[in-house]
């Protein structure tokens, strides 16, 4: 099975192959080898303010800018990254580049910065003297950093407790990313220092023709609201799950709608028009 995979073309990660087949130790191998060629880009997703409509911050998404295959998506070898402990070198990397080239957008400490952060990252002793460097290097606010964690570190509990109230301490936001997919415990989100919650964009895609769906976009919500936790959706495509969106009091929004992840000269072209002119405020 895995010859001929190898005869057509490699063909990308398949949990179903396993980890330690041929097939995953060469994705493994060539990940690695990636990494040390610089083969990876980061890519910028803005998020918007629906009542302003400026950008206010920005996800930065890994690309595997593969020398024979093209752009390769994240989907195709972050859960490899994951299972391997690569997640931590690349992850690390992607917060350093997304540091060093957000500083170069902040005309007014304006846009803020958001990181994918694996649960690896975080089990990794070194992690808060890791980000402190990266942040002094590129002299880049910690307040204008926001790491995105998923419901994944909820593993352990009182460890990862631990290390938010440290990165909070030195002003860096918490965002739970993908929020209502996995375990989503209400009493993990209370314990947790949360500053905002993502709306996991499966939700949004069906928000306007499944009713259970848009319930539970309005749940969240509310919820977020009461708990005093900023709330953005992802996954905006169109007019309508935005104006539902507004209707609802979510101003925080991400999504194709806008603009997918782009390049960094792209979205260079995506801040001149999108954001506050200081000599001719709006
Ligand atoms: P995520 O963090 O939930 O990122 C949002 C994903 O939704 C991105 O996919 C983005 O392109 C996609 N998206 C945003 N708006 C829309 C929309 O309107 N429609 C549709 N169909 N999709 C939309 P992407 O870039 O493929 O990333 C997928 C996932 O890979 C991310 O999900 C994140 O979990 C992971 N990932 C990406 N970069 C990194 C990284 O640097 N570190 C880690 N640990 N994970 C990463
Ligand atoms: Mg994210
Ligand atoms: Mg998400
Ligand atoms: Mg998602």
């Amino acid at each position: 099975k895995t010859k001929e995979s190898g005869k057509n073309g490699f063909s990308f990660y398949q949990p179903a192959s396993g980890p330690g087949t041929p097939h995953q130790l060469q994705l493994e191998t060539e990940l690695r080898r990636a990494l040390e060629r610089n083969e990876f880009e980061v890519y910028y997703q803005p998020q918007f303010n629906t009542n302003t409509n400026e950008i206010i911050g920005v996800e930065a998404l890994v690309r595997w800018n593969h020398p024979e295959r093209g752009m390769i998506q994240p989907v195709h070898f972050i859960p490899l990254a994951e299972e391997t402990g690569l997640i931590v070198p690349l992850g690390n990397w992607v917060l350093r580049s997304a540091v060093i080239q957000c500083k170069k957008w902040q005309k007014s400490d304006s846009i803020q910065l958001s990181v994918n952060f694996s649960a690896l990252q975080f089990q990794n002793p070194t992690i808060i003297s890791v980000i402190k460097e990266i942040l002094d290097e590129a002299d880049f606010n910690p307040s204008l950093l926001t790491l995105e964690i998923t419901e994944s570190i909820a593993m352990d509990v009182d460890y990862s407790i631990e290390v938010l109230r440290n990165l909070k301490t030195m002003g860096i936001k918490i965002s739970m990313d993908d929020f209502g997919t996995k375990y989503s415990s209400l009493g993990f989100l209370k314990k947790m220092p949360i500053d905002h919650l993502k709306i996991d964009r499966s939700f949004m895609s069906n928000v306007m023709y499944d009713s259970d769906d848009a319930a539970i976009v309005k749940a969240i919500i509310s919820m977020a609201h009461s708990l005093n936790i900023n709330v953005i959706a992802e996954g905006v495509e169109d007019e309508n799950q935005l104006s539902f969106l507004k209707d609802l009091k979510c101003n925080e929004i991400q999504g194709f709608l806008l603009s997918p992840p782009v390049s960094v000269e792209n979205f260079e072209v995506l801040l001149q028009k999108y954001t506050t002119n200081m000599e001719n405020p709006l």
